[in-house]
């Protein structure tokens, strides 16, 4: 579970997602409004990108975890043990989501769009999937590494 946590944090700079300025930005901020500039026109990508950056360090911690040898389902109790850590915190919907029984009582296309809306809003302010999300995305990319015949690349590119 460890191996699979520092996996996470390894493949966030590996993917990329921690770097915060691109090579030629040195330059730009010399320009007095170049940090200010940068940093605004960066909100919307950082809102935009960071709850797939998470399954995608997720996936990424997953292959790291399977070619060190780690058991992989060992490194997705991860998500369990994070579930009760939360869940001690009070964060009943980071784990599970927003409650969805309106879409059972009172099934419309009206509920649907705000229930996804919502959804996406909390994903993306808060930067993080809920975390039965993640576990499931974890899981199928388990699936499909485990299930990829022998000497195919199924990782992340
Ligand atoms: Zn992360």
């Amino acid at each position: 579970m460890i191996a699979f946590v520092l996996g996470h944090e390894m493949a966030h700079h590996e993917l990329g997602h921690v770097r915060q300025f691109p090579d030629w930005y040195p330059d730009f901020a010399r320009n007095s409004t170049g940090y200010l500039t940068y940093r605004l026109a960066h909100i919307p990508r950082h809102i935009l990108d960071h709850p797939q950056n998470e399954r995608d360090a997720d996936a990424r911690s997953l292959e790291l975890c399977l070619a060190a040898g780690y058991d992989p389902h060992k490194c997705i109790e991860f998500y369990d043990v994070a579930k009760e850590k939360i869940l001690d915190l009070g964060g009943i919907t980071s784990v599970f989501g927003r409650d969805d029984n309106i879409l059972e009582e009172q099934p419309s296309i009206g509920n649907l769009i705000r229930h996804k809306a919502k959804t996406w809003l909390e994903n993306h302010t808060t930067g993080y999937p809920y975390l039965i999300d993640r576990k499931d995305s974890a899981q199928r990319h388990l699936e499909d590494l485990l299930s990829a015949p022998e000497g195919t690349q199924v990782f992340l590119s």
